[in-house]
């Protein structure tokens, strides 16, 4: 038999983004069939996730094209956020360090991995949550974000907020607590309880946990931060009918 060249099949220029999705969510949907959802939604939210995630991706895409800000040009990669568009939690973070800009995926470094700890012992995958920045580009040397770097990004995350439509927001550090609520308290004051994040009008507001960030955590280690921390994780868990895992320690 005379040797062909291998045929493949061009690669579409139109790649048809909705099957795809609906593909992972059928997917998604038989083999968690018949399993208690655990972060995740019911089958008809997961369709409404089907749309979602278009849009979110939408988002992404403008978000690596967003010069609104200084930071655009200063960026290696854009970090608009990533996970579960049905997720029933939402993370927020202040915004990407340098693994994360390197990487252009949230919560990738130390920090992110504290967090993923995080995840785990509240019973939950990464794949079940949101996770999110306030600022989707790193200012230099993780500096503290600037008032106009909020203003020109937080459309971003208010748009994701609004497309998956939380349960819960939990809002990691003073950055992001302060500006989804519009305060300036400190963290130590809003942590711990629940407070009431406003999506916009004809909208009920959103449960927002606000606790530490786990770079302050990982800078601030005590047995009475950590606590503090799994004690809020610990009421989100329960706020939203999930079993509270036991940790080792206390
Ligand atoms: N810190 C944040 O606030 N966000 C990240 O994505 C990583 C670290």
């Amino acid at each position: 038999m005379p040797n062909r060249p291998l045929q493949l099949a061009p690669m579409s220029r139109n790649v048809d983004k909705a099957k795809i999705v609906r593909q992972h969510l059928e997917m998604d949907d038989f083999f968690t069939a018949g399993f208690t959802p655990k972060g995740r939604k019911t089958r008809q939210e997961q369709m409404q996730a089907e749309k979602s995630a278009l849009e979110l991706e939408k988002i992404a895409d403008q978000v690596r094209q967003c010069r609104k800000c200084g930071l655009g040009s200063l960026r290696l990669n854009a970090v608009p956020g990533e996970g579960n568009p049905a997720a029933r939690i939402f993370f927020v973070g202040e915004g990407p360090g340098a693994d994360e800009d390197a990487q252009g995926r949230p919560f990738v470094g130390r920090a992110g991995q504290l967090l993923d700890k995080i995840i785990a012992a509240m019973g939950l995958n990464r794949s079940d949550v949101f996770i999110g920045n306030v600022l989707k580009c790193r200012p230099p040397d993780n500096r503290d974000p600037k008032p106009d770097e909020i203003i020109s990004c937080l459309p971003y995350l208010q748009r994701q907020i609004e497309l998956i439509n939380p349960d819960i927001i939990v809002a990691l550090g003073a950055h992001a607590a302060r500006t989804l609520l519009d305060t300036n308290k400190p963290i130590g004051q809003l942590r711990g309880r629940f407070h009431e994040y406003y999506a916009g009008i004809g909208r009920p507001p959103v449960k927002l946990m606000a606790t530490y960030h786990t770079a302050y955590l990982l800078r601030n280690y005590s047995d009475e931060n950590r606590k503090r921390v799994w004690e809020d994780m610990k009421k989100v868990l329960a706020e939203l009918g999930l079993p509270v895992p036991q940790t080792g320690r206390k």
